[in-house]
């Protein structure tokens, strides 16, 4: 999820190291770590912290001699960030030294495996494991036990190698995680992130997936599969230092609304088993679930909308009474909390002070809770009793975009799960259910990649004073996320309201050309939305639509129309609020404002 930078050359390979990596540290990380060939062995130093310590630990690596060397930045998903938990990983005789970005997500098995072997595993990484089974592969042809590794791992993965006996080498490979490898006049380089090396050269080679690399000082050869070289061509790369942190887009939170569909996927995929929906961080047994007696959901912001969401799934789906709760509300209202129910509590950072302190009156209680976070070892993290990991990655842009997507998709998974374990849905549902989760990640590609549509829609809208989302049930939450996505960002006064309520007193405020933006996904609801679409359609709005592939009749009721493909009606939200991301951050973007950083806002609530 973070940084890697690899070098082998003519120069002190540390201090190269470390400098690449300090071009990571914007994206936020948790430890640091090098593995150098010293001339004689692999030497390894890392450590919990800011890159700082290490560069102390080290003398600005200048106590690390060799020109051979592989750097990581560790953004932790699996084991709290620690020294031991660091990377490089290595082998029992550090004859092996791995650093890798991403999820192994069959990586339990692998030390299952191997620990029946005798093989000892002395961190929580996910990481270890393949260290360890490149161990257990190698007979001498590096190349060769990386391919069988690859063969054995699944998830996603960048990663750098040293083979103590191969000290004129550096490995890498990579599989759904990004991974470049350059040359330059003192030697060759990899980076996950093409700015950790632009300093040394802009000819850069994009690792393609399950290629193979391998670096020496006068050049590169690529692997396929087979073990067969590959000729690749090299791309120029024109931006600057800013652009390419960017990875190329414009601003983070454009290139994160970009990582969803592998957000999604991360989250995903390491939880799902031949159709059916398998939690390994859920302690809860079936029967724990089947006494749950209701559901609080806590949550901010972003976080709260996804609770909205699922209150409507875990209701209509696993029939668990749920009540969803701003946490600063919560906290303070002296909640009615029975000793079977169960406290859900989500945050992107873990960190959220109102969200923490809910947590803590939960537990106080005696109440069993569980948390969604996505900072692996926050403090949310570690005090909730149960952590269900969102795994997107760190994420820079305040207004969330690829978190608040997978924070869904723990609650979808946990919504089957929980509706199985009480006998809610049939093995055939379940596996229907999974086969439409595991659409939505090309979905939402598919949806991104309409942007050139909404931005000229949004372009009309740079002006706008008030703007208005509508929507019934699912519906209303996805619209009260698009408000607060276009309010964060774009400064424009926006509400989100239960399409039914709006004759209760909003109407009043809808004049000539004002838009709404009407959310109809939700089959049951279609007809009374169309209904309110109708009535603000009378006092002069203009209509946005967001609806369902096939609902083409719509056309006929709004002024314009943004169809998402076809899925599970408790899944919508994470297909309709895409075409709202985007129309957000394109009327901010035209605004001039600061995408990225909205005035007043701070990424991470630590104040009440
Ligand atoms: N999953 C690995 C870990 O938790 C790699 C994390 C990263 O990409 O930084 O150690």
């Amino acid at each position: 999820m973070c940084g890697i930078v690899g070098y082998i050359g003519d120069d002190q390979a540390a201090p190269i190291l470390l400098d690449g990596l300090e071009k990571l540290e914007y994206r936020g990380y948790d430890s640091a770590g090098i593995a150098v060939f010293d001339g004689k062995q692999i030497e390894i130093k890392k450590a919990k912290g800011r890159l700082k310590v290490l560069e102390e630990l080290t003398h600005d690596g200048a106590n690390m001699p060799g020109v051979v060397g592989i750097g990581h930045t560790r953004w932790a998903t699996h084991g709290e960030p620690s020294d031991i938990n660091a990377h490089p990983q290595y082998n029992k005789d550090k004859t092996i030294a791995v650093v890798h970005n991403g999820i192994i997500e069959n990586y339990q098995k692998i030390k299952d495996k191997l620990t029946a072997k005798g093989y000892k595993f002395i961190s929580e990484t996910d990481t270890e494991s393949v260290a360890q089974l490149l161990d257990y592969y190698y007979e001498g042809n590096p190349l060769e036990a990386i391919i069988k590794v690859m063969q054995r791992i699944e998830g996603s993965y960048s990663l750098g190698i040293l083979f103590a006996d191969h000290p004129d080498k550096v490995y890498a490979a990579r599989k759904d995680s990004p991974l470049v490898a350059g040359i330059a006049d003192d030697g060759s380089y990899i980076a996950s992130d093409v700015t950790a090396i632009l300093k040394h050269t802009r000819d850069v080679y994009y690792i393609d997936n399950q290629e193979i690399a391998c670096l020496t000082k006068e050049g590169i050869t690529f692997f396929n599969m087979d073990g067969e070289p590959v000729q690749k061509e090299s791309k120029h790369i024109d931006w600057d230092a800013n652009a390419a942190e960017k990875g190329g887009y414009e601003h983070f939170m454009l290139k994160e609304m970009y990582e969803q569909p592998k957000t999604v996927r991360d989250t995903m995929s390491p939880r799902i088993r031949k159709g059916h929906v398998v939690i390994d961080d859920l302690k809860m047994s079936d029967d724990d679930i089947r006494n749950i007696g209701r559901l609080h959901i806590v949550a901010c912001g972003s976080a709260y909308h996804t609770g909205v969401t699922a209150k409507y799934v875990y209701e209509e789906m696993a029939r668990i009474p749920t009540d969803v709760d701003v946490a600063s509300e919560f906290r303070y209202r002296d909640p009615i909390l029975d000793k079977n129910d169960l406290v859900l509590i989500i945050s992107q950072s873990g960190e959220t002070a109102d969200t923490l302190a809910a947590l803590r009156l939960a537990k106080e209680k005696g109440i069993r809770t569980l948390a969604i976070v996505n900072v692996v070892g926050s403090s949310i993290a570690r005090e909730a009793d149960e952590v269900m990991y969102t795994w997107a990655g760190p994420e820079i842009a305040v207004a969330t975009t690829k978190a608040y997507s997978a924070q869904l998709i723990c609650h979808y998974l946990l919504a089957i799960r929980f509706a199985r374990a009480r006998g809610e849905i049939t093995d055939e549902q379940e596996q229907a259910y999974v086969a439409d989760l595991e659409k939505l990640p090309d979905q939402i590609d598919m949806l991104l990649n309409n942007k050139k549509k909404i931005q000229k829609f949004a372009n009309r809208y740079i002006g706008a004073k008030d703007i208005f989302f509508i929507g019934r049930g699912i519906d209303y939450a996805i619209s009260m996320e698009g408000s607060l996505k276009l309010k964060e960002i774009s400064y424009i006064h926006s509400e989100a309201y239960p399409a039914g309520e709006l004759k209760h007193g909003t109407i009043s405020l809808i004049e000539d050309g004002t838009l709404v933006a009407a959310i109809a996904t939700q089959k049951k609801l279609y007809p009374k939305t169309v209904s309110n679409i109708v009535e603000v359609k009378t006092r002069g709005a203009f209509v946005l639509a967001v609806t369902n592939e096939g609902d083409t009749d719509m056309e006929e009721h709004a002024d314009y129309v943004i169809y998402i493909p076809q899925t599970n009606q408790y899944f919508t939200n994470s297909l309709a609020i895409i075409p709202l991301q985007l129309f957000a951050y394109y009327v901010a973007v035209g605004k001039g404002c600061d995408v990225d950083k909205p005035r007043n806002l701070a990424k991470s609530v630590t104040v009440e």
